[in-house]
């Protein structure tokens, strides 16, 4: 049964039982009313006949005494008088001896047996023609009558207000039967007559099937528009259970229904903005994880990897901001290398955000990264850390990696920290963020100590390993570029190439490792004296070259001026032995000298040769490239160039034969 029938049947029980009870006491009452009310009519109507009956007989006592009273001759005259006058319908005077009529003396009959009279004083039953009364005067014997007729009745019917018949017909309806006895003579049957059904009694039935008809109808109705919104919900969430968010319910009134409706579509509305957000989110988490692979798969670039980790990252919590910091182990700091979305005075390119460096052990991404344990929490950390709401920091770790396959993991090195600020919604992060940036963090770590062991194995090939500086293979590569971008800005750029003089007999007096050692601390030498953007290389045994961009001739002159006095009369200390050296520097200029870096190279050779030939520990500029085109040997250029400066002297020419 549904739910409709149920509430239809509800309301008709509700509706229908009390008007049917009700209708029942009704007519229960009314019909008791009535009869009572007959039964007084007819209590009523039986004490009028029996008064009417009594006077009528008191009136024929009256008369027969009347004519009784009279002398016997005159009680003709007088009956006849008194029958005129209505006072009786009859009255016979019969002598006790014989009746007059008859003149004859037979016993006259006893009054009483006049046919069908009944005597009032006396009834004897059966026919009843008329009433009578009589008097005894002398022999005679009046008796004074009154037939019972119709019209006899009728006046007693009169009078009563009810059917009055003799008794006799079986009587239909309620009714009242008298006996005859003295006073009243007549056997008479009251009956009220059988009235037309009341209004009252055709109207209850009308009313209550009226009610009825209502009552379904009402019932109808209120079952229909009661459950009408409910089936409409059902439709409603049927349709969104099939995935169809754009499902509605109309509100058709303020009621109880109406709120429950008006509560549905904004489930459905917030459910669709939930599922909209959560499908621009993963499209969105998508695309980063898409650049994310690409970028780790194809990149060293260390800050571009770390960017796109962020940003993945700060995809996948929703998060505003974020930040990556790493470990400068040599001044154990934490040092900010990229950020996106941060507020304040923390909103500055990545490039000045390196600058921002934070003492591992304090504050919030200071002990993150001491401790090794991720940390969340709400309101902004310390002040020295970027202003939030929220936040969460996890450790970037190095991955952890056996020494012997079948060992237990080492601790895994902290590298830096990855942390995220204020998550969109306003919610604090919650263990699966925390999850979440764990895997970026995992991310982070592996992509950092991949980009450091790059730059590791690239150092390595680039690198001397007894000097630390630059090798020839680093040599060639940066001439070329150095030279080019002098080429493109139309700038000048100075080679200096280096030889340490007589430095076989360095070896042969204080052995070969001393040699090593001397190579070492010449090389620092170099290290110390040069700007920032001047480049070292050792070239090869103990020839070393230096690039600096954006000089000229005069300042290549002062620069190799400088590295020979640091050499010059500063020995070497070598296991408390001093081994004194010095050097011979070739200069050559780009584009002065050589077009190319091979040329420029080779001028500064030559000029070292002539540095070697002048006596050594001095330098010389190469010779203007055109003079080397044209084929003349490389040669003395210190006649020029010790005019602009000042040639350390005192050296002795010598024939050089460079060894290369
Ligand atoms: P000069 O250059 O003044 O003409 O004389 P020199 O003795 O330096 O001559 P040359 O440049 O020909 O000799 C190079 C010597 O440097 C040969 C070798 O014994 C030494 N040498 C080259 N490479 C190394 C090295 O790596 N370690 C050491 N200890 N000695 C080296
Ligand atoms: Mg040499
Ligand atoms: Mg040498």
């Amino acid at each position: 049964m549904t739910l409709r029938g149920r509430l239809t049947t509800a309301f008709l029980v509700v509706v229908l039982g009390p008007v049917l009870l009700g209708s029942i006491f009704v007519a229960v009452t009314v019909a008791t009313v009535s009869r009572d009310r007959i039964a007084e009519r007819l209590d009523h109507a039986a004490t009028t006949v029996q008064t009417g009956m009594a006077a009528a007989c008191r009136q024929l006592q009256a008369a027969a005494d009347a004519v009784a009273v009279v002398p016997p001759d005159d009680r003709s005259a007088v009956a006849a008088q008194l029958i005129t006058r209505g006072l009786a319908s009859d009255i016979k005077i019969v002598s006790a001896a014989m009746a007059r009529s008859g003149g004859t003396t037979v016993p006259a009959p006893r009054p009483v047996e006049f046919t069908g009279w009944q005597d009032c004083s006396a009834p004897t039953g059966g026919p009843v023609t008329a009433i009578a009364a009589r008097s005894v005067a002398g022999p005679e014997t009046i008796t004074a009558a009154q037939a019972v007729d119709q019209a006899f009745l009728a006046r007693l019917a009169a009078a009563s207000g009810t059917d009055v018949r003799l008794t006799g017909d079986r009587p239909s309806g309620e009714h009242r039967r008298l006996s005859a006895k003295p006073g009243q003579p007549l056997p008479l049957t009251l009956t009220v007559p059988p009235g037309k059904p009341t209004f009252l009694y055709a109207l209850l039935p009308a009313v209550v099937l009226a009610v009825a008809l209502a009552a379904v109808l009402v019932a109808r109705w209120l079952a229909y528009s009661t459950t009408r919104p409910l089936g409409e919900l059902a439709w409603a969430a049927d349709r969104v259970a099939d995935g169809d968010l754009n499902t509605r319910v109309p509100i058709l009134r303020a009621d109880e229904l109406g709120r429950l409706a008006a509560t549905f579509n904004r489930m459905t509305r917030e459910l669709q903005a939930y599922v909209q957000a959560l499908t621009a989110s993963r499209d969105q988490l998508r695309g980063h994880l898409a650049i994310l692979g690409e970028t780790l798969s194809s990149t060293h670039d260390l800050h571009r990897i770390l960017q796109v980790i962020l940003r993945t990252a700060l995809a996948a919590t929703g998060a505003r901001a974020g930040l990556v910091l790493l470990l400068d182990p040599a001044t154990d700091q934490l040092v900010a290398r990229c950020g996106v979305g941060l507020p304040g005075d923390w909103d500055v390119p990545d490039t000045e955000l390196i600058k921002r460096r934070l003492p591992v052990g304090q504050g919030v991404l200071g002990s993150v990264a001491a401790t090794g344990e991720p940390r969340r929490g709400q309101g902004s950390p310390v002040s020295a850390e970027p202003p939030c709401l929220t936040y969460v920091a996890v450790p970037i770790c190095a991955p952890a990696v056996a020494e012997e396959p079948g060992d237990p993991l080492p601790q895994p090195a902290t590298l830096g920290v990855l942390a995220l600020y204020d998550r969109v919604g306003g919610d604090a992060f919650d263990d699966a963020d925390l999850h979440t940036l764990r895997t970026f963090a995992g991310q982070a770590g592996v992509a950092v100590h991949n980009v450091r062991m790059h730059e590791e194995a690239q150092r390595l090939s680039l690198t001397d390993p007894l000097t630390g500086l630059w090798n020839y293979r680093y040599l060639r590569e940066s001439l070329r570029r150095e030279v080019e971008r002098a080429s493109r800005f139309g700038r000048m750029l100075a080679v200096l190439v280096l030889d340490l003089d007589h430095f076989k007999e360095v070896n042969d007096t204080y052995g070969h490792a001393a040699g090593d050692a001397v190579l070492g601390e010449f090389a620092r030498r170099i290290r110390v004296g040069l700007r920032e953007v001047d480049v070292a290389f050792r070239q090869g045994g103990e020839e070393f070259v230096v690039l600096l961009p954006e000089t000229d001739a005069y300042g290549g002159a002062i620069v190799a001026e400088r590295l020979g006095a640091a050499v010059r009369g500063r020995p070497v200390a070598v296991d408390a032995v001093q081994i004194p050296i010095t050097v011979s520097i070739g200069v050559a200029v780009y584009p002065e000298h050589g077009e190319n870096s091979v040329q420029v190279l080779a001028a500064a050779d030559r000029a070292l040769y002539a540095a070697k030939n002048a006596g050594r520990d001095t330098y010389r500029l190469a010779e203007p490239a055109d003079v080397t085109k044209s084929g003349v040997s490389s040669g003395d250029h210190e006649g020029n160039f010790d005019q602009a400066t000042a040639v350390p002297g005192g050296l002795r020419p010598q024939q050089h034969r460079r060894g290369r």
